[in-house]
C-alpha cells in the first residue's frame, strides 16, 4: 500500500532549504569605544555614484554603509567630471537626494557633498555640508571654493599623493594650499584614501592643525573592492561627536576631533587613540603566580574590533615577556610571563609598557601604553 510522507517533515525540509539560501539584510556594528563625553561615529565622506564616474545608484550607497555599520556618509560626485552624461544628464544634487531618502529609512546620516576636481595645485577637494552643489559648477577653482565656503561647507584635500597627479606618489604642499588654509577654505586632508596612506598628509595635519580624514573614494559596488566577509572593511573616518547628528559631526570635524581607521591601523592624535586603546582592553586575570623560572598566563580581553599588536618594552629584573603580543578584536588573548630566578619570592605590580605598533600618533611613531597586573613570585 502506498504511504505518504507526513506533512510536517516536508515542511521541515522546505524550511531548511530556505535557511540555506536566505540572505540577511542585516547591519554589522563596528566596535570601537566611545570617548568620555563623545560618541565614536564611523563615517565615510568620499563616495561616488553613477551621477559622476561611479558604478552604483545612490540609494545602494546608503544600504552598503548601513550594513557595514557606518553612522554617516557623504556622497561626493565630481562636479567637473561627468563621464556618464550622455546617458544621465548632469544633476549635481540628485545623488545626495536619492541616497538621503533611503538613508532616512535606515537612520543613516547622508551629507550633501561634491568633489571639486582640478589639476594640481590645488588638486581634488571635497566640500561637504553644502546647500546647493550646482553653484560650485564654475570655471575658476577659487570661485568654486569661495562658493563652498559661502555655503558653510567643510572642505578637505583628497588623496594628496595620488599617482594620477603626483607621479612618484609623494604628497607635495603648494603655495595654493597655504592660500586656502589662510582663507579658511581648507580644513582637513585625507590621510588615507582607499588603501593608500599618505605620511606627509599625516604630518601636515599635526603641524598645521588640520582635520585627519580617511575615506573610501569608492566607485565600484563596495563588495568588489572590500572582502567584507573576511574582516576587511572600507577606510573610515572616526568622528568623536557629542551627538549622533549631522550638526554634531560638522562641529567635531571643525574641532579636529577625528581619527583614521584603515585596514588594521588607527592613525590619530594621542589624546584620542589612548582612550580608545585603554577602553578596549581589560585584564581578566589581574593576579597571577610565577613559580621559579616557570611561566604564567595573563588573560587580556579586547572588546573592540581592532586587533592591537603590542611590542613590550619594559625590562624587568624578575620577569621576561614575549617580543610581540597580539590582542585580536573581540577575543581574550594570552600574555605569557616567565620568571627569571629559581628562588625569588615577592609580590610585584607590573606596569608593562608597550608600543602599540598599529596605532600611529605620528608617522612611524606608535602609541605607548601600559598594561598593569600583579605577579606573585614563588620559589621553585
Ligand atoms: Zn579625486
Ligand atoms: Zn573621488
Amino acid at each position: 500500500m502506498k504511504t505518504c510522507r507526513p506533512l510536517p517533515i516536508c515542511l521541515a525540509a522546505l524550511t531548511l532549504a530556505c535557511a540555506l539560501v536566505a540572505h540577511d539584510r542585516a547591519r554589522s556594528p563596528v566596535r570601537i569605544p566611545d570617548l568620555p563625553g563623545f560618541q565614536t561615529l564611523k563615517c565615510d565622506f568620499h563616495i561616488h555614484t553613477v551621477f559622476s564616474d561611479g558604478k552604483v545608484w545612490p540609494d545602494i550607497r546608503a544600504e552598503e554603509a548601513w550594513r557595514e555599520g557606518l553612522d554617516a556618509i557623504a556622497v561626493t560626485d565630481h562636479i567637473e567630471y561627468q563621464p556618464h552624461k550622455a546617458d544621465l544628464p548632469t544633476a549635481h544634487n540628485r545623488s545626495h537626494e536619492i541616497a538621503q531618502a533611503h538613508g532616512q529609512t535606515l537612520d543613516l546620516i547622508v551629507i550633501r557633498g561634491s568633489e571639486i576636481t582640478r589639476a594640481m595645485p590645488p588638486g581634488h577637494l571635497n566640500a561637504i555640508f553644502l546647500q546647493d552643489a550646482r553653484a560650485l559648477d564654475v570655471p575658476d577653482w577659487r570661485a568654486s571654493l569661495a562658493e563652498a565656503q559661502r555655503q558653510g561647507a567643510f572642505i578637505f584635500w583628497n588623496h594628496p599623493g595620488w599617482t594620477g597627479q603626483q607621479a612618484d606618489g609623494v604628497s607635495r604642499w603648494y603655495p595654493e594650499h597655504t592660500e586656502l588654509v589662510n582663507s579658511n577654505q581648507l580644513h582637513g586632508i585625507e590621510v588615507v584614501n582607499g588603501r593608500e596612506y599618505y605620511p606627509e598628509a599625516h604630518a601636515w595635519c599635526l603641524e598645521k592643525n588640520l582635520t585627519m580624514l580617511s575615506n573610501s573614494d569608492i566607485h565600484n559596488p563596495l563588495g568588489l573592492d572590500y572582502d567584507l566577509h573576511l574582516n576587511d572593511h572600507r577606510p573610515l573616518t572616526l568622528v568623536f561627536a557629542r551627538e549622533r547628528t549631522a550638526d554634531s559631526i560638522k562641529e567635531a570635524l571643525v574641532a579636529r576631533r577625528t581619527a583614521v581607521y584603515s585596514g588594521t591601523v588607527l592613525v590619530g592624535r594621542e589624546e584620542f587613540l589612548r582612550p580608545i586603546f585603554e577602553r578596549s582592553i581589560r585584564v581578566k586575570t589581574p593576579q597571577v603566580r610565577v613559580r621559579g623560572k616557570g611561566s604564567a598566563m595573563v588573560q587580556i580581553h579586547n572588546d573592540s574590533d581592532v586587533t592591537y599588536v603590542l611590542r613590550p618594552e619594559t625590562e624587568d629584573p624578575d620577569l621576561s615577556f614575549p617580543g610581540e603580543v597580539r590582542l585580536p578584536g573581540g577575543k581574550t588573548a594570552l600574555l605569557q610571563v616567565r620568571g627569571r630566578a629559581e628562588d625569588r619570592q615577592a609580590e610585584r605590580v607590573v606596569n608593562l609598557l608597550c608600543a602599540v605598533t598599529n596605532l600611529l600618533v605620528r608617522p612611524n611613531v606608535p602609541l605607548k601604553a601600559a598594561i598593569e597586573f600583579n605577579v606573585t613570585l614563588l620559589p621553585k
